[in-house]
Order: structure tokens, then C-alpha cells, then sequence
């Protein structure tokens, strides 16, 4: 096992052979060229607001790690132009994965989330973590190899699955559509590659896809909500994911709606808003529609194909389909009437709905923003989005690479590794 894995299981202090640099100073530098590509030291030390001597130390630490590089020249206000410092995006690699319950994407990013390659392929979340993890491992290696990208300049690997995860261990927590994936040691699964592995929720790392190149840039309070098999929302509280007491904010899917109906929820429950508006709800009440006869076009789909699935209610509801109309209205406004709820509560300047079934059309998003209107306080609504994530499948890849990237320049993290020049040196 590797040194990072023994580190960030067991807590225990790093590499005591490498320097430790302190924190203070270099992660305030760090982070501003991060979230802001250049500046010139005087704009340095403006925004970080540290003394002369320390921010030129700092710069110095930094330069030196190759983590910044100082190649361009900026405006001149007045006198010499200024040189600019930049975050050396280049300077390593992440691995990352996005699992969902029925797809893989795997990615190679560069340390500002830039994606550099991208596989993504049908997969069953329930196959359990040997087989799934095996299979990430593989296209990691042909991530690596497309982009000729030596093992040794990966810094750090990023996961996202379709379940709570204890975001300390890095463990999925009862995970209800993850059999065989409850208190597995995913981090340790990647010990070999020698680097820090992190692991969260796949809503929550969509949440940072979104606020690191999506429609949540520069949004400090927001909410992703994502409509794919099942329902479940990213927080983003002044800038950062909110994960809660246990890391289980968010799972909203199982909030109790008024349907009218009653149907039993995959979680044991009745009136949980997935068991009606997610695609897998959506997927089982076309089929049931198919079966009565109460949709010709429906009832084609289904035997052509053998099953049905929520992309299949949103092409019929584009072909004026009544049945399928009727549904994804009905999804729309079950899923609005949770969000009045988050929206009085939280007050949120945007919405972002991504998933399979957000992209399937217009009258879901149409649908959503109307209840959300009609039924929330007008000061919660006043500026108040609601928009589709514009990212698609790669909000999950951009955020995986983004958490990490978080985790590695943090201040926690970043002093153990600095003074060694690579987090994946000390493997
Ligand atoms: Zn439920």
C-alpha cells in the first residue's frame, strides 16, 4: 500500500523526509491565479493582502515548485509593464471518474479541470466495485496512453458514484442503488497508482462541474438538481459544496410530494418524489401505459425495444404523444413542488437541472420553472434562474477533476507535498 493511501486512511502525518512549507501565504496566491489564471504581483498582493516579503517569498516557493510560471507580460499603468504570474495548469495530471447507475465516464483533466480525454460507456453501477473499478482502471490507462501522459505525471485521482459517500473516508455509505459498494474502500482500491484518491457523491461533484465551467460560474448560492434514474442536488453555499452533518444533504429524491397516488419508493418508503418523476418512475409508468393500450406510440417503442426509458416518454411527448405529455408535466410539477421548498428555504439566485431526463426536452425545464414560480415567495423568486445545465455528461468529469484539484492546493494538503515538489513523487 502506498504511503497516501496509509495518509489519508489513517490521518497520520506524510513523508517526514520532505520539507513542510507552510500554508499561510502560498494558498491564498495559489487560489487567486486558480480562480483567476494571471495577475501581476502588485494585483497579488492587492486581493491576498499580504506583506511585501511574504508574498515574494511565496511566489519564490511556488515558482520553484513549478506550480506557477511567470511568461508573460502584462498592461503597463504607468511605468515598466508588469510580469504576470499564471497557475501552471500543465503542471500535472487527475484521473477521474464519473460513475452513474447505468454509464461510466472516465477522463484525463489538467489541474484546472481542462479535459484532455473522455471515455464514456455504458455500465451497470450494481456489477459491484471489482468489476466497475477494474473497468475505470482500464480506461484510465487509455486515457494516459491517448494523450501520452506517463503514469508518474498524475497527481491525484477523482471519483463521483451514485451514492452518499463519507466524504473523510472516502466510502459510500448504504448506498440504496450500489449493492456490494456499502463501506468499500475506494481509495485504497487506487493505492497502486501511489497518488491521493478522492471520492464524493456524484451530485455534489456535478454541483462543482457546474460552478467551475458550467452555469454556476461565479454563482456563489446554488443548487444542482440532477433528473436521471433517480433525483438528487448539489448544494453550493458561498462557493463551496455543502455536504452536511453525515454528507447527505442533497438526496432529495426521497422528499415527501403529493402525487395523489401512492407507489413505494426503492428506499422502502411511500410519496418519495423519485418513485414518480425520476427516469426509472417515468421508465415503468410508459410501460404501463405501452401495456394498457393507452399510448399507440408508446406501445411501438416498447416492442421494438423489449423496455422503455425515460428518453423514450420524451421523444413520444415531442411527437404530441398525450400520455407522455401528461407524465413529464406531471414529473415537472412534482419536481417544482420540491423545489419551492429548497427555494423558501435556502433562497438560491439559480436553479441548474441536468441528468438524462433533464436533456430530453423543454416541457420538463418549462413545467419546473412554472410551479416553482406560482408557488414559492416572490422575494425568493425575484432573481431567482432556472436554467439546464449546459455541460451535460461532462459535468461530472470537470467536477471530479475539480475536487481534487481543490483537495490537493488546500490548506490541509498542500504543505505535506509541496516541499517535495509532486504529491506523486513520494508513491
Ligand atoms: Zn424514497
Amino acid at each position: 500500500m502506498s504511503i497516501w493511501a496509509d495518509v489519508l486512511t489513517l490521518g497520520t502525518e506524510v513523508a517526514a523526509h520532505a520539507p513542510i512549507i507552510p500554508a499561510d501565504g502560498v494558498v491564498p496566491v495559489l487560489d487567486h491565479l486558480r480562480a483567476n489564471g494571471e495577475a501581476s504581483r502588485a494585483e497579488l498582493a492587492e486581493a491576498t493582502r499580504l506583506g511585501r516579503s511574504v508574498l515574494m517569498q511565496r511566489i519564490e516557493t511556488l515558482l520553484k515548485s513549478g506550480l506557477l510560471a511567470e511568461d508573460r507580460v502584462g498592461v503597463s499603468t504607468g511605468g515598466r509593464a508588469p510580469r504576470l504570474l499564471r497557475f501552471r495548469a500543465d503542471a500535472g495530471h487527475l484521473l477521474v471518474a464519473d460513475l452513474g447507475a447505468t454509464s461510466t465516464d472516465v477522463a484525463l483533466a489538467d489541474l484546472s479541470g481542462g479535459i484532455l480525454a473522455h471515455h464514456q460507456e455504458p455500465s451497470e453501477i450494481a456489477a459491484g466495485p471489482e468489476a466497475v473499478l477494474g473497468r475505470v482502471e482500464e480506461l484510465f490507462d487509455e486515457c494516459l496512453a491517448e494523450v501520452g501522459a506517463p503514469p508518474a505525471s498524475v497527481w491525484a485521482i477523482g471519483i463521483g458514484v451514485p451514492g452518499p459517500v463519507e466524504f473523510a473516508s472516502g466510502r459510500p455509505v448504504s448506498p440504496p442503488i450500489m449493492p456490494g459498494w456499502d463501506g468499500y474502500a475506494v481509495r485504497e482500491r487506487f493505492a497502486d497508482r501511489g497518488v491521493p484518491v478522492w471520492v464524493d457523491n456524484d451530485v455534489n461533484v456535478m454541483a462543482l462541474g457546474e460552478l467551475t465551467a458550467g452555469s454556476g460560474r461565479g454563482v456563489d448560492d446554488f443548487v444542482y438538481v440532477k433528473i436521471g434514474t433517480g433525483i438528487g442536488a448539489g448544494i453550493v453555499v458561498d462557493g463551496r459544496i455543502h455536504r452536511g452533518a453525515k454528507g447527505s444533504a442533497g438526496d432529495v429524491g426521497h422528499i415527501h410530494v403529493q402525487a395523489g397516488r401512492e407507489v413505494t419508493c426503492r428506499c422502502g418508503m411511500s410519496g418519495c418524489l423519485e418513485a414518480f418523476a425520476g427516469g426509472a418512475a417515468l421508465a415503468r409508468d410508459a410501460e404501463a401505459a405501452a401495456r394498457e393500450g393507452r399510448s399507440p406510440i408508446l406501445r411501438a417503442l416498447l416492442d421494438t425495444k423489449g423496455f422503455l426509458t425515460a428518453e423514450d416518454v420524451a421523444t413520444a411527448s415531442k411527437h404530441g404523444d398525450p400520455v407522455s405529455v401528461e407524465l413529464i408535466t406531471e414529473a415537472g410539477r412534482l419536481i417544482g413542488q420540491m423545489l419551492t421548498g429548497i427555494v423558501n428555504f435556502f433562497n438560491p439566485s439559480l436553479i441548474v437541472i441536468g441528468g438524462g431526463v433533464a436533456g430530453a426536452g423543454d416541457l420538463l425545464l418549462a413545467t419546473v420553472r412554472q410551479t416553482i414560480y406560482r408557488r414559492s415567495l416572490p422575494l425568493a423568486t425575484r432573481d431567482l434562474t432556472v436554467l439546464r445545465s449546459v455541460l451535460d455528461d461532462r459535468a461530472g468529469v470537470i467536477g471530479a477533476a475539480t475536487m481534487a484539484a481543490n483537495e490537493l492546493f488546500a490548506p490541509a494538503f498542500l504543505p505535506r507535498w509541496l516541499g517535495a515538489g509532486t504529491p506523486a513523487g513520494h508513491a
